[in-house]
């Protein structure tokens, strides 16, 4: 046994827990899950039902944690986990899976799937059989601080032109500052105007916050590729340069897995409580409304409907604020079929987007977004996650569907009151 495969198999020996145990006790093999499972409704496979993904580690708890396994395996029977079962797992457990979570809905005995292929992941990373990809943008979050390879020098360059643009100055390494804001590369380098939006909302809501020149980066390639180590070390930067400068609240920004991994797993990969509290933006914005600190003026002409990133509405339970800040700005908001907690994937998160192998499929899953879409008759999608936005954007166009796919916090910002109505209004 090679010395890698050896390390993938103790640690998915590690992830096999009480909750793992019973999750492979209680599946009643039903199937349930594959309907609710875009990479299995729209390509018929039937090894992409979501339970199947998580074969390696079935086997190693069936293996060596069940009475029937332990005999079975004295005979050499039953299914061994090996480099070339890993190899061949790959396309299951990364390419066809996005953690969205939906299969976990739906699971009649309360199984959590998507845990569960995120723990497989980490015995596939650690044995070595994880996407090129997806090892690419984990060395480059370790090594530079962001999978993209974005540097502060880069960030820096986006912020000058912000603030000659607005004529805000945004405010950096503030200490005391009462929110410290994280962006995602793709923000910094596909959606600067996010920067923009902040900068104008904040100033209008008379809120202090800053950025770290220390810790800027929200998303975390640890929780994607399945390296728990990896993920609590881009937590801990996060925490580290939080708590030099006291903020009260760190912002996740328009990005899904980030909010995911900073707010939901952040405490349990750094072992300790935080300090401070981790807010996704959509909540910040929406405290604003209710504080009566988020002035709006005027309604979109166009009709919009609401695309809910996976980790922000269904794992993360924001799910009422964008459609509480969007009611300030759109008489005609048209839901999607299975909106709010069931909504289907982009079919992008999870690692996919940065899995070049899985592009074809991505694609092609991304007729269930379209079927949603042609559902409804709407003039722009609006989101909260600068992935969803770009797969969309990609999806729309490879089905000839010219639908805009625009941000919900920079929409907010383009209805902001201007000076002169403050002071109308004062
Ligand atoms: S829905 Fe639950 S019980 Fe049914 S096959 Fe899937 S994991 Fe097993
Ligand atoms: S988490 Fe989402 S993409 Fe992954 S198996 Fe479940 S339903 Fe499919």
């Amino acid at each position: 046994m090679s010395a890698s495969l050896e390390k993938g198999i103790n640690v998915l020996r590690e992830q096999v827990d009480a909750s793992v145990a019973s999750f492979f006790s209680s599946c009643v093999h039903c199937g349930i899950c594959a309907e609710a499972c875009l990479f299995y409704t729209e390509t018929g496979a039937p090894e992409r039902t979501p339970i199947n993904k998580t074969e390696p580690l079935r086997r190693i708890w069936f293996n060596e944690y069940t009475f029937l396994g332990r005999i079975l395996s004295l005979f050499g029977i039953g299914g061994k986990v090996t480099d070339d079962m890993l190899e061949q797992s790959q396309t299951l457990v990364y390419d066809s899976c996005t953690l969205c979570g939906r299969c976990t809905m739906v699971c009649p005995v309360g199984n959590d799937i998507a845990a569960m292929i995120r723990k497989t992941r980490e015995g596939m990373a650690a044995a070595g059989h994880a996407p090129e990809g997806l090892i690419g943008a984990t060395t480059r979050a370790v090594t530079i601080g962001s999978p993209m390879g974005v540097k502060l020098p880069a960030l820096l360059a986006q912020i000058k032109h912000v603030e000659k643009d607005t004529g805000l100055t945004i405010p950096l390494d503030v200490e005391g500052a009462e929110y410290m804001l994280l962006l995602s590369s793709m923000e910094i380098m596909n959606f600067p105007e996010f920067i923009e939006a902040i900068a104008r909302i904040f100033a209008k809501a008379g809120a202090s916050w800053t950025i770290s020149t220390e810790a800027f980066e929200a998303t975390n390639s640890g929780i994607q590729i399945g390296a728990s180590d990896i993920a609590a070390e881009l937590v801990q930067r996060i925490v580290d340069a939080a708590e030099k400068l006291r903020v009260k609240t760190v912002i996740s920004p328009e990005c899904g897995h980030a909010y995911m991994a900073i707010r939901w797993e952040g405490p349990n990969l750094v072992g300790k409580p935080f300090g401070f509290k981790v807010r996704h933006v959509l909540e910040v914005l929406d405290e604003f409304r209710r504080q009566g600190r988020l002035k709006l003026s005027g309604k979109e002409e166009q009709t919009l409907t609401y695309h809910d990133p996976c980790q922000i509405s269904r794992r993360g339970g924001v799910i009422d604020e964008p459609r509480q800040l969007l009611g300030m700005i759109a008489d005609d908001l048209v839901e999607m079929p299975d909106s709010g907690k069931m909504n289907w994937c982009c079919g992008a998160g999870g690692g996919v987007s940065s899995n070049e192998r899985a592009d074809e499929l991505r694609l092609q899953v991304f007729k269930r977004k379209k079927a949603q879409l042609d559902a409804i008759n709407v003039d722009a999608i609006v989101s909260a996650c600068s992935n969803c936005r770009i797969h969309l954007e990609d999806g729309l166009e490879e089905y000839s569907m010219e639908i805009p796919v625009i941000s919900l916090t920079e929409t907010i910002a383009e209805h902001l009151v201007d000076d002169e109505e403050t002071e109308a209004t004062a």
